[in-house]
């Protein structure tokens, strides 16, 4: 491949090819800013974790604010091939979640009102309705469920590469294969961004790095509580008595989930107890306890062969919510990041958020006050439940 040639000067640069930064850059280009440059170390776009992820796309949470940013969102990728172009392979299967304690129960009603209140019409399911829609589920230990048929899967290539050619027809330039090193300040403000391929005089920098912000955050000596953390998927050879309409399935207190990937399954299982790892090699012993699971709950898992698995990392906080907007210690520093397990289906609301602080000084689409980065030392915290 051709080394690319970046300019000497941007107006911004955009850290990560992921779905923020691509989105991101896609949002800033739509909005005049055509001296917007996007730099990803790796060969191909959304490589990263938005490559790696199980294509979920919910409302099912447990705040306001995460609602919020699905209703936005959600409503972006159903419009996305009209905007972009591009096919993303929306299909709304609904998502159920699978509850198996009395504390459970008593959050999702919680979470349900809530998500009622807000326009979203979830319901809690008995176990009797749960086996009328997916009769393959063995709901030995559970007690009930959740349900929306709003919810579903996409395609998270589609998003990133839809994205990044629709920023670069409206002027963006987007780089792979340059890696940034170090990033230079001037009496508290950014004026440089330096790459194994040279450096740009920028006043702006957004770190969209998803599991390697708090690395990109530290080279202008900014603390950011972003954890990296490894996660594992398979996906199965094709398994012909799976109904075209099965849904995203989440066995919560277990963090197991299905959907239907082709004519297969893909099948997830949260590690938990790992500590912070940027690792991504599978864990085999943890293959093992995930198959042990996911053929407990779902017997006909039996009869499938592995297609192929991977690992891929969430970024996260200490409260499982973003951290959207400007770095106070640093002038012209801003994150999109963070999102703790769920930022594909949040990468498009979180780039028109971001790009909004940018070029207006405050987003106003959704009021995102809470997802400041100062909410960690402020003791601000506001805990999502809806963890997978
Ligand atoms: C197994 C798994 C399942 C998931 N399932 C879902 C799901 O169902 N639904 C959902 O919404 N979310 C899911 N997620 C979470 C989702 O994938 C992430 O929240 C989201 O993709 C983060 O996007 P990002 O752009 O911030 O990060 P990334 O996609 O990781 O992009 C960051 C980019 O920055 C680049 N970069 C890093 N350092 C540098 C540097 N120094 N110079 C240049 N480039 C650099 C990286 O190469 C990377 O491409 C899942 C994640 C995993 C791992």
């Amino acid at each position: 491949m051709n080394k690319p040639s970046l300019p000497s000067h941007a107006e911004i640069v955009i850290i990560g090819g992921g779905v923020m930064g691509a989105s991101t850059a896609y949002h800033l280009a739509k909005r005049g800013i055509r001296d917007v440059v996007l730099l990803e170390r790796e060969e191909f776009f959304g490589q990263g974790s938005t490559g790696r992820c199980a294509g979920g796309i919910r409302h099912q949470f447990s705040t306001g604010i995460n609602i919020e940013l699905s209703l936005k969102s959600l409503a972006m990728l159903q419009n996305f091939q009209q905007e972009t172009g591009q096919a993303i392979d929306i299909k709304l299967c609904g998502y159920l979640f699978l509850l198996s304690t009395p504390a459970e129960m008593a959050q999702f009603e919680q979470n349900v009102a809530l998500q009622n209140s807000h326009g979203v019409m979830s319901e809690i399911w008995t176990n009797g309705q749960i086996a009328e829609r997916v009769p393959l589920l063995n709901l030995d230990g559970i007690i009930g469920g959740s349900y929306y048929g709003g919810d579903g899967i996409a395609d998270p290539s589609g998003v990133v590469n839809g994205y990044i050619a629709a920023a670069r027809e409206r002027g963006a330039k987007a780089f792979n294969g340059v890696t940034v090193t170090d990033i230079d300040t001037q009496a508290g403000a950014i004026s440089m961004v330096h790459t194994n391929l040279g450096s740009i005089q920028t006043s702006t920098v957004v770190n969209a790095a998803g599991p390697w912000s708090a690395q990109i955050a530290a080279l202008v000596d900014v603390d950011l509580p972003v954890n990296s953390e490894r996660q594992q998927i398979l996906v199965t050879t094709p398994m012909p008595t799976i109904p075209a309409d099965f849904p995203f399935i989440i066995d919560f207190h277990q963090r197991l989930y299905f959907h239907r990937e082709g004519a297969g399954l893909l099948t997830g299982m949260s590690i938990v107890g790992e500590a912070p790892t940027y690792e991504q090699t599978i864990n085999a012993d943890w293959t093992m306890q995930h198959m042990d699971k996911a053929m407990e709950r779902l017997p006909i898992m039996e009869t499938a062969g592995k297609l192929t698995e991977w690992a891929g990392l969430y970024e996260v906080t200490p409260d499982a919510h973003p951290i959207i907007g400007p770095i106070a210690e640093v002038k012209g520093f801003y994150a999109v990041t963070g999102f703790s397990g769920h930022g594909f289906m949040h990468g498009p609301i979180a780039g028109l958020l971001v790009s909004e602080q940018i070029l207006g000084g405050a987003a106003h689409t959704i009021d995102i006050t809470s997802l400041r980065a100062e909410r960690f030392v402020e003791g601000q915290l506001i805990k999502e439940f809806n963890v997978v």
